[in-house]
């Protein structure tokens, strides 16, 4: 309950850039609705966040070598995930999607024959592209930030990149030069995870901030700031 997570300090691991869950704004700080959540959620039930950006992969490794307390970071609850992770409550419907370049000929998978596809390491976009890419004949190749990852694609040296859905349609409206063209693969939903049987008294503390935040509009307000002004 909320006695016993009140005072202290907990280590929130997460990506170094998902737009629009969690990304540097232009004085350095980390912004985004994960971020957004996670403060108000600690505020609520008060609670002190360190907040560690360190990649998506390196959150989940921090955690399970108890180097964080927790994963917020857009992070899809699997099955196979929960075998290692427990997860709050669910906070955002997303799923997997290709995107190209703009100007790019590709229409489909099967335009992918003989080409190179990038995805962020550890994350469900690669797993996907992995997993249709014998049947389409393309190479996937792992990367574990988000800059690297897109700008192998804008430059050319990547035919597409596989990532989440809600993300591709964030940084397409800002205008990174992508364009998706096939259809959206319906995934799970985010959650904050915690190491499976470690720190329940901050998990049930951030189910009661999401529950209470949904509740009276917060939890809206604050997806409607970063997803209503990118469209
Ligand atoms: N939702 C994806 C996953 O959990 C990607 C998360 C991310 O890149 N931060 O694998």
């Amino acid at each position: 309950d909320q006695a016993s997570v009140k005072g202290k300090t907990f280590i929130i691991a997460t990506d170094t850039t998902f737009a629009p869950f969690e990304y540097r704004d232009a004085s350095g700080e980390m912004v985004g609705i994960d971020m957004d959540l996670i403060h108000e959620i600690a505020t609520r039930e008060g609670f002190k966040v360190d907040i560690k950006a360190i990649g998506f992969d390196a959150a989940l490794q921090a955690v399970q070598a108890k180097q964080a307390d927790a994963v917020l970071s857009g992070m899809t609850i699997t099955d196979e995930r929960k075998k290692i992770f427990d997860f709050s409550d669910p906070y955002f419907q997303s799923g997997v999607q290709m995107a190209v370049k703009k100007d790019s000929d590709i229409s489909g998978y099967k335009d992918l024959k003989g080409k190179t596809v990038v995805g962020k390491t550890g994350a469900e976009g690669l797993a996907y592209a992995k997993s249709i890419s014998t049947k389409y004949g393309f190479t996937v190749k792992a990367l574990d930030k988000a800059d690297t990852m897109y700008s192998e694609v804008q430059t050319g040296n990547a035919a597409a990149v596989f990532d989440d859905y809600p993300v591709l349609a964030y940084g397409i409206a800002q205008g990174n030069g992508l364009k998706t063209v096939t259809p959206k693969v319906a995934g799970g939903s985010y959650g904050f995870a915690v190491l499976k049987g470690d720190n329940g008294d901050l998990m049930k503390a951030f189910n009661k901030g999401l529950s209470g935040m949904k509740a009276d509009g917060t939890y809206d307000k604050i997806v409607d700031k970063y997803l209503k002004s990118s469209h």
